[in-house]
Formats: C-alpha cells, sequence, structure tokens
C-alpha cells in the first residue's frame, strides 16, 4: 500500500483563495494527498498567491528562494504556485524559479491531477487558461467541512467592473456565476457535516447571475431564499459586494430574511466623485449614500463595512476630505483600508502618483476615524443581548468564542461544557475591547 503524499498549501490573500485552498486540497486528496502543517514534512508545497498588492509577485519569489534548503534536502518535493500570481506571472515564474514544478491559475484547480502526475513524471506543469468547462463541474463533492460550523461557498467569479487599480479582472477573468443546483447542492453537504453557517463569496457576489433549478436566471436574493429553506442552515452572509449591484430585492431580503445576517461589506474605496470616476467605479458619492440610507431602512441595526483606497493618483486633499466625511455620514462597523498600490497592467498604474509620505499621512487620519467609529459602535453593544454562534475554544480556561450577527468576535468566560461549537446562544455583552466583545449566556 502506497504511502500517502503530503500536501502543505499556504495561502495568502482573500477569502476565496481560501476556500480555493480547501478546494485544492480536496482534488489533490483525491490523489492520495493528505494535509500536513509542516512544509518540512511535504511532498508537494503550493503557494496559493494574492496579486492585490504592490510587490505581489515579488514576495512570492522570496517565499520561493526560502524553499530552496527543502527542495535541496528532498529532490522528490514538487512546489507548485497556484493562484492570481499564477495567473498573471504564468511561465516567467519557472523562467526566473526554477524550482518550481507547477503553475496553475486559478481556473484550472480541477486539473490539478494530471498536472501533478506530470510533475511526478519530471515534467513542468503549467495551465494558466480560463477554460471552457465550469472547474466545480469537475471537482468531486466535498468530503468534509474543515471550516465547520462555518464555511465559505463560492457562487461567482470573475469580474467586469474594470476598476482603475483592481488586477482581478485580469487574474480571474469575465463574471461567471455557478449555477444555483450546484451552490445548493454543494450548501447542503456542508450543512450535512455540520455548517450552520454560510458565507457566499463572489469577486462581486452581488452580480450573481445563476441558472435557477427551473434554468430561470436566479440573483443573489433568489438564490439566498432558496439557502433559506435549507434546514440546519441558520446564517447566511455574502461577500464582497458592488454598489450598483445591489438590487432592490437583495436590500428586501436584507430587511425580511431572517436568516441573512445584519452584515453588509460594501466598498467604496474614496469619497470623492472626481477620483470615483478616475477610479471607474461607475458611482458617486451622494449615490452610495442614498444606497446606504435605503439599505438601513430596510434593516436599520446592520453593520456596514467598508473598502478604502488613500494616495490614488491624483488624489487632491480636496478629495481626500471628502472621503473622510463619507466616512463620518456613514459610520462604519469595519472596514479596510490602504494606501494605493500600483499594478501592473491596470489604467492607473500609469498616471502620476501621490507623494508617498502624504499618502501614508491620509492613510494614518482615515484609520484614526475608522477605529474610533469602529469603538464607537462596539461599545454600543454594551448592555444588549445578540444571538452568538460559538467556533471554539478561547485562550483562557472555560473559555468559548464565537461571532455575533453582526459578526463581531464574542468571548464568553466560563461557557466551556455549557455550549458547543455551532450552538447559537443568546449572550449579554458586558464590555468592549478593542476588536472583540465580552459577553454572558442568557
Ligand atoms: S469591483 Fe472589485 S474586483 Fe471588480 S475590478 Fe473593482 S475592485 Fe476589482
Amino acid at each position: 500500500m502506497e504511502k500517502p503524499r503530503k500536501l502543505y498549501v499556504k495561502t495568502y490573500g482573500c477569502q476565496m483563495n481560501v476556500y480555493d485552498s480547501e478546494r485544492m486540497g480536496e482534488v489533490l486528496g483525491g490523489q492520495g494527498y493528505i494535509a500536513t502543517e509542516n512544509p518540512a514534512d511535504a511532498d508537494m508545497i503550493l503557494l496559493n498567491t494574492c496579486h492585490i498588492r504592490e510587490k505581489a509577485a515579488e514576495k512570492v519569489y522570496s517565499e520561493l528562494g526560502k524553499l530552496k534548503p527543502l527542495k535541496d534536502a528532498n529532490p522528490d518535493l514538487k512546489i507548485g504556485v497556484a493562484g492570481c500570481v499564477a495567473q498573471a506571472e504564468g511561465e516567467e515564474i519557472m523562467r526566473r524559479q526554477p524550482l518550481v514544478d507547477l503553475v496553475v491559475g486559478p481556473q484550472s484547480y480541477h486539473r490539478l491531477p494530471q498536472l501533478e502526475a506530470a510533475t511526478r513524471a519530471g515534467q513542468k506543469a503549467l495551465d494558466t487558461d480560463f477554460p471552457a468547462e465550469d472547474k466545480f463541474d469537475h471537482m468531486d463533492a466535498r468530503p468534509k467541512a474543515r471550516r465547520a460550523p462555518a464555511a465559505f461557498l463560492t457562487v461567482q467569479e470573475g469580474c467586469d467592473k474594470f476598476c482603475a487599480f483592481c488586477v482581478v479582472p485580469y487574474t480571474r477573468g469575465a463574471e461567471v456565476s455557478r449555477p444555483a443546483t450546484r451552490i445548493l447542492q454543494e450548501a447542503r453537504e456542508l450543512v450535512d457535516r455540520g455548517v450552520r453557517e454560510i458565507t457566499l463569496l463572489g469577486q462581486n457576489v452581488n452580480a450573481y447571475h445563476g441558472a435557477g433549478p427551473n434554468g430561470a436566471d436566479m440573483s443573489l436574493a433568489g438564490l439566498i431564499w432558496e439557502l433559506d429553506k435549507i434546514d440546519g442552515l441558520e446564517r447566511i452572509r455574502f461577500t464582497t459586494s458592488h454598489p450598483n449591484d445591489m438590487a432592490d430585492d437583495l436590500i428586501e431580503a436584507h430587511g425580511s430574511c431572517a436568516k441573512l445576517m445584519p452584515y453588509l461589506h460594501l466598498p467604496v474605496q474614496s469619497g470623492s466623485d472626481r477620483i470615483l470616476k478616475r477610479m471607474n467605479r461607475s458611482h458617486s458619492a451622494q449615490s452610495y449614500l442614498d444606497l446606504i440610507d435605503r439599505i438601513r431602512a430596510a434593516r436599520p441595526d446592520i453593520l456596514i463595512s467598508g473598502d478604502f483606497i488613500v494616495g490614488f493618483p491624483e488624489e487632491t486633499d480636496a478629495d481626500f476630505e471628502d472621503t473622510m466625511a463619507l466616512i463620518r455620514k456613514v459610520r462604519y462597523g469595519q472596514a479596510f483600508s490602504f494606501k494605493y498600490s500600483t499594478r501592473p497592467g491596470t489604467p492607473a498604474a500609469e498616471r502620476a502618483q501621490v507623494d508617498p509620505d502624504v499618502a501614508s499621512d491620509r492613510l494614518y487620519r482615515l484609520q484614526e476615524l475608522l477605529s474610533q467609529q469602529q469603538a464607537e459602535i462596539q461599545n454600543d453593544m454594551v448592555g444588549r443581548t445578540v444571538n452568538v454562534m460559538f467556533e471554539k475554544t478561547g485562550r483562557l480556561p472555560g473559555q468559548m468564542v464565537g461571532k455575533s450577527d453582526y459578526l463581531h468576535a464574542v468571548h464568553v468566560a466560563g461557557a466551556e461544557g455549557q455550549v458547543a461549537v455551532g450552538d447559537i446562544r443568546a449572550v449579554k455583552i458586558i464590555s468592549s475591547g478593542r476588536n472583540s466583545l465580552a459577553g454572558e449566556l442568557v
């Protein structure tokens, strides 16, 4: 009986890469690989890369350099690069780093068995196609749900928006929505394996338009209402959305679907109409604010999360102040903010860059405001009772940790033995910390 081979996967970047790494592990599991957390123990090492920030590719090359001693010690070790840098750089990776045996783009993970076999036969394997066939149709059902009671589920991939700073349309391709029947089947399988909360993933998830069970087009809201019917599935979330695809039925679902959690990640990037235009975001600051008002009218307690870029080419002090003004109007419970990062091949890369020190100062001020808002919104939770789904034991003895409906991390002292992983219980919030809340079981 052949000794099982060991697979070490290192994941960078977004939740979709986390999901993809799980699926690649399952695909290679079918080839007899078992997962290992120790790269020195591995027969294959896969780096699942992210291309969203500057120097992303250089980071991959430095990571690969660090693997050379492992390859020298074990010449049979196979090293692969997957994800968005693999898609963007392709053959160049093998030219620059000969110890790489396999390069595979995000749309070709279902072909990993053949690619892996080719490397075992001593060949180099490269696949950065955008295949006609849907990779999911060629990937077996999910053997197990690693993240129970919460799991990610990709429903849409790619993006047609072409924001001037973003590589995603080039590395993930055009928007593709998975058929609803496949998604619902995968969701049921996850629930059968202990999952109670599913986060629907897509680079532009609210642009989802998959074939419904009757063949008719189904929107994201339609899909959410179908998922709502699955017994045992208690919580539904989705990310990442574009303001222009927040359809009326999705806003309505936030108001009336009890399983759809009151948390919405809705990137805006800038509050300046001039910069939004330069970014090719196809909406104005006012239309975004109006949208937030409509969403809050449907679900007044919803927690809004956002993404921001400061120092976008040609951003002036006045543009930046527009962004600060928008943030003050929306009040974000959570937010991710970055300095603009030049991405090769994107329209903005050729434009006049903002002085890096100016950009750093703006980022500092913006993050000061956002963390102040986050702290205020967390403090407002003190004294309230919220539902918490417990996910694991805490760092302190007897402590259990979970997430509230608003995606806040909640710690409950002395709960071990009273609640199990996967339980959803009412918790009274008694204090607020830097990035989490403390509570007691009701
Ligand atoms: S909508 Fe998002 S994924 Fe699409 S191009 Fe813009 S930033 Fe990139």
